[in-house]
């Protein structure tokens, strides 16, 4: 299963150190390797493949865009047009009618940077509340907003004013409280950290947090947490940031993962899988009245990713078309059915998820740490067997799902029997 370029290739960067293979093509739910290996994608380049790779009419509306226009700036164009209103489509109409949309270049990372720069020049405000095990890239400001400590480690003194609060998991309180008394607590302490004014923590200017904590470990926030964050950043007039970039674009079965949750926020934060296809964009959707962006304020060459704008609108066209927010519901449940075999496995801690996106924490029986190391082995395990899947969470102890919104039954049945069997191999 090795690639021999892989190989070669292995020391320099962190996916093939891990997964060793060196990827020759791709279609669907599938990839292959240079040697011929076929492999099922439950990566699928971290949740950007929404459709799968190579989606045939997605590659069309490319092919008929690149003969047209490919980059423009931040000019206003046809295609960024259409994919600005294919967005706001997806949305509510009362919130579709409060947003603007500001294109950013191209990944994730740089989205939220927007995000915090806008909502601090909105406010005047400085300081920042993030939420411990979060992830928001790799750029110096995610990063630093990043409760990930491992991740921030060697980058010393990173962005001030950035302050963490718990991420209110109730049935893991970190503080062995009951589920009510978590979830009662977490918000109090940030209620008061807030409102007191002894608590040393001015007036942020604005909130961000996941709904559902990926890189964290697949962590869906409990609603009840979500909702009285909004209630309370609304009362004190805390632009509230969403970050979508991993949960967006149908991941977890509407479009946004705040859908789900019944709440609006203030800030919508989006990237990986807006194009569908893997060409790269971002986007930030925002309230009108946070609008105080003089011309220019947050610029950068690579916003006008016309092939990503085609593509993008084709993938919205296919998602209504073919149901595919339906199949992440019925592929999602099915998931959590067989994956239900590794309930009372002593090493599988708790299996999670929301839509398709899925976690396996694995920890040790005896002393309840974090399993990375076996987490790893499950990885290679289900690698040498003919599937992909990501690791993440505290220490690498959570086996990650994130497979095409479209994949098939059959392939979440035969990707589940796999991650089953390499999990009961045993560590
Ligand atoms: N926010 C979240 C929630 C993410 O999961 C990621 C990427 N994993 C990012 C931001 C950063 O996106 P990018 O890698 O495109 O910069």
């Amino acid at each position: 299963y090795l690639s021999r370029q892989a190989q070669v290739e292995s020391n320099a960067r962190t996916y093939p150190r891990h997964l060793p293979i060196a990827i020759a093509d791709a279609s669907g739910s599938f990839v292959r390797d240079v040697d011929g290996n076929v492999f099922i994608d439950f990566l699928s380049g971290a949740g950007v493949l929404s459709l799968g790779h190579n989606h045939p009419e997605l590659v069309r509306a490319m092919t008929d865009q690149l003969g047209r226009l490919t980059h423009a700036l931040d000019f206003p164009t046809p295609a960024k047009q259409e994919f600005v209103q294919a967005q706001l489509s997806m949305l509510d109409p009362a919130l579709r009618d409060r947003m603007k949309v500001h294109l950013c270049g191209p990944t994730g990372a740089n989205a939220v940077d927007a995000a915090v720069k806008l909502c601090k020049t909105a406010t005047g405000r400085g300081e920042v509340i993030a939420f411990q095990g979060g992830f928001h890239g790799s750029t110096h400001a995610a990063m630093a907003l990043t409760g990930l400590v491992a991740q921030k480690q060697p980058v010393a003194n990173g962005v001030p004013g950035i302050h963490f609060f718990p991420y209110s998991y109730c049935t893991r309180c970190p503080v062995g409280l009951s589920q009510d008394s978590c979830l009662t607590n977490c918000v109090s302490f940030l209620e008061r950290s807030l409102t007191d004014g002894n608590s040393g923590l001015p007036r942020p200017a604005a909130v961000i947090m996941e709904m559902v904590q990926g890189e964290g470990g697949v962590i869906p926030a409990v609603p009840e947490f979500v909702r009285r964050v909004r209630e309370l950043t609304r009362l004190l007039e805390i632009p509230l940031i969403v970050d979508e970039v991993q949960t967006g674009c149908g991941r977890t079965g509407t479009w946004f993962a705040f859908q789900r949750y019944g709440i609006e926020p203030d800030v919508i934060v989006a990237s990986k899988a807006l194009s569908g296809i893997g060409s790269p964009v971002a986007m930030i959707m925002y309230d009108r009245e946070l609008d105080s962006w003089a011309p220019g304020a947050h610029t950068g060459t690579f916003r006008g990713n016309q092939l990503a704008f085609a593509a993008g609108v084709e993938a919205i066209r296919v998602v209504r078309r073919d149901d595919v927010l339906g199949n992440v519901d019925r592929r999602g449940s099915q998931v959590a059915a067989r994956l239900g075999a590794l309930a009372d496995h002593p090493w599988v801690r708790e299996v999670r998820g929301i839509g398709l996106m899925w976690g396996i924490e694995l920890a040790d029986p005896v002393d309840g740490r974090p399993a990375g190391e076996f987490a790893r082995a499950v990885q290679t395990r289900a690698l040498r067997k003919g599937l992909i899947v990501e690791l993440g969470g505290r220490q690498d102890s959570v086996v990650r799902l994130l497979p095409p919104l479209n994949v098939t039954a059959e392939v979440v049945d035969k990707a589940c029997a796999i991650l089953v069997e390499a999990i009961k191999e045993g560590c």
